[in-house]
């Protein structure tokens, strides 16, 4: 059965997609197969994987909320053992159109059900918010793995995560756990970098990662190719920190 790991964090922009995406990509490079489930309307997993929505035949949409076979919806990507459950605009309705609805917190559990024994691993890469798509994907994950970028207010807002996957672990998922905390544009030419990241391993402890993720110019860059750091840029100092982090990954399944 694969590892189903929710990338969370309700702020927006601290590298979550970017993670999920480079992740993926890194994890499949060392052998294994993966899954990544685009659970923001935003869809840049989806484009950042060099899969238009525009093209897809059905998205996470149509899975969660009109129970389409997961199946039908997943494509293939252009990284080899990557594949994508893209993700349209649609999915900006699914939280209203899912407050009617019955068992509406586990229907992206329910969807992945028969899927998950076909991969190694099943990222959900998060939108920014704690609604009803965060709630889904924290009930359908075994993990939650949490970008932190190492900025000011780092932990704003982190506490108030940490206690959502606690009602979802004593309510819909007991197993489920906040497995890893990566910090992210780490820029080692800033004291601020530094000691941001002491401040998080002071609250976190273990669970923040030994592998930093640099800010890197090319992480950004890759995206508007549609390719993970990888492909794009091999030998990137974003790449090879991708590549760690996949295999510290590993290590602790
Ligand atoms: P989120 O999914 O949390 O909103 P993203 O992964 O989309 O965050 O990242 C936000 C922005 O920062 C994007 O433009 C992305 O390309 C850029 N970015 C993310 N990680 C890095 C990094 N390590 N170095 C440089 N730019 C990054
Ligand atoms: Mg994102």
């Amino acid at each position: 059965m694969g590892r189903v790991i929710a990338v969370a964090n309700q702020k927006g922009g601290v590298g979550k997609t970017t993670t999920a995406v480079n992740l993926a990509a890194a994890l499949a490079e060392q052998g294994a197969r993966v899954l990544l489930v685009d659970f923001d309307p935003q869809g840049n997993a989806t484009t950042g994987l060099g899969v238009n929505p525009r093209d897809l035949a059905g998205s996470i949409y149509d899975a969660v909320v009109h129970e389409t076979p997961l199946e039908d919806v997943i494509e293939a990507t252009g990284v080899r053992n990557v594949f994508v459950a893209g993700a349209t605009i649609d999915l900006a309705g699914a939280e209203i159109e899912l407050v009617s609805v019955l068992s509406r917190e586990t229907r992206l559990r329910r969807a992945l059900e028969p899927v998950r024994g076909d991969y190694d691993y099943i990222f959900i890469d998060c939108p920014p918010s704690l609604g009803l798509l965060t709630v889904n994907a924290l009930a359908a994950a075994d993990e939650v793995l949490v970008p932190i970028q190492c900025e000011y207010y780092a932990l704003e807002g982190l506490s108030q995560l940490f206690r959502n996957v606690t009602l979802v672990q004593q309510s819909l998922n007991p197993t489920l756990r906040v497995s890893h905390v990566v910090m992210t544009m780490f820029d080692a030419r800033t004291n601020l970098s530094e000691q941001v990241v002491a401040n998080v391993k002071e609250f976190c402890g273990d669970l923040v990662c030994e592998t930093v993720i640099p800010r890197n110019i090319r992480l950004s860059e890759a995206p508007s190719f549609g390719q993970p750091i990888t492909t794009f840029d091999p030998s990137s100092r974003g790449a090879i920190a991708y590549r760690d982090l996949a295999t510290e990954l590993r290590k602790d399944g």
